[in-house]
């Protein structure tokens, strides 16, 4: 007797993104798509907030397996009580709740700006906290892209070391890497290869670098004013135009523009496409 068991196996590995608004919700639509193009067999979760319009989360859905509201004024636990005294801190500390996806096994967690350009499955063969070093003080890991473990446990620690200690810029980077603060020196391995957050200023603060090793690059973050949906952009032509300071960066913005125009535009409200072209 032959017995062949089907068994369905849903991924306990996803990656993870957040958008606050709908400009931030495109770039996460853009980033999903782009994660389904690099054929990944793992969960893709966006975590909403009551700012992202119900024609956005209904986008949303068509590529992610789950959009998630988070909303820490309606939450009930213990941690989040404590950061109701304090709501200056919300925005920043959004990006924590991603711990509390503890539906999964390990996530990698990705910035709404940034973008897929190639397979990336190994990044979850890191453990936590693996990140790439950071433009600004390579020292610091960017919080852009990086590799965690999903736990109750963690959420409440991080965010009980916020409220006593706080982040020393203002945002969730300088908060992470207080918390995971041995980072810089204990463990080459969690120091993910540049390519896996290849911040979009490197192509004009080190060219040749960029010249040398830019197409071996797996993600893309635009950060700052680089970000695609901020540039000029012909709908007649499709072209992105870039201000001069950025041309070296005109292909991947175009990148980004080539999935938003084939996979996202056609999905848009015509109300949504007015906010983005105008
Ligand atoms: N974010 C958001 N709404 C905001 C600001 C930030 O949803 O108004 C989320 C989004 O996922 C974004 C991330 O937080 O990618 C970090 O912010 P951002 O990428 O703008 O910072 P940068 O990488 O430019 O320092
Ligand atoms: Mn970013």
């Amino acid at each position: 007797v032959i017995i062949i068991v089907l068994i369905s196996v849903i991924s306990a590995y996803a990656w993870v993104t957040l958008a606050t608004n709908d400009s931030y919700g495109l770039g996460a639509l853009v980033l999903g798509h782009s994660l389904r193009q690099s054929g990944t067999p793992h969960q893709l979760v966006v975590l909403v907030t009551p700012g992202v319009t119900h024609s956005m989360r209904e986008t949303l859905k068509s590529v992610f397996n789950e959009v998630r509201e988070v909303n820490i004024v309606d939450s009930k636990d213990e941690a989040n009580l404590k950061l109701l005294s304090r709501p200056e801190l919300g925005v920043t500390f959004t990006k924590l709740h991603c711990w509390r996806l503890t539906q999964f096994q390990k996530c990698v967690f990705l910035d709404a700006d940034t973008m897929v350009l190639e397979n990336a499955d190994e990044l979850f063969e890191r453990e936590e906290l693996s990140a790439a070093p950071d433009v600004g003080w390579p020292d610091c890991f960017n919080s852009g892209v990086f590799v965690y473990v999903p736990s109750n446990d963690t959420y409440e620690s991080l965010i009980n070391f916020a409220l006593t200690k706080g982040s020393f810029d203002g945002g969730d980077q300088g908060l992470l890497n207080l918390y995971f603060s041995d980072w810089a020196y204990k463990d080459i391995n969690k120091h993910l290869p540049f390519i896996y957050n290849m911040c979009s200023t490197a192509c004009y603060s080190y060219l040749p670098a960029f010249k040398q090793f830019g197409s071996n690059v797996k993600i893309v973050h635009f950060i700052a004013q680089t970000k695609p949906w901020l540039q000029i952009f012909d709908p007649e032509t499709r072209q992105v135009r870039p201000s001069p300071d950025l041309v070296h960066l005109t292909s991947l913005l175009q990148r980004w523009w080539n999935i938003f125009c084939s996979a996202i535009h056609p999905q848009l409200s015509t109300e949504m496409v007015r906010v983005v072209y105008s």
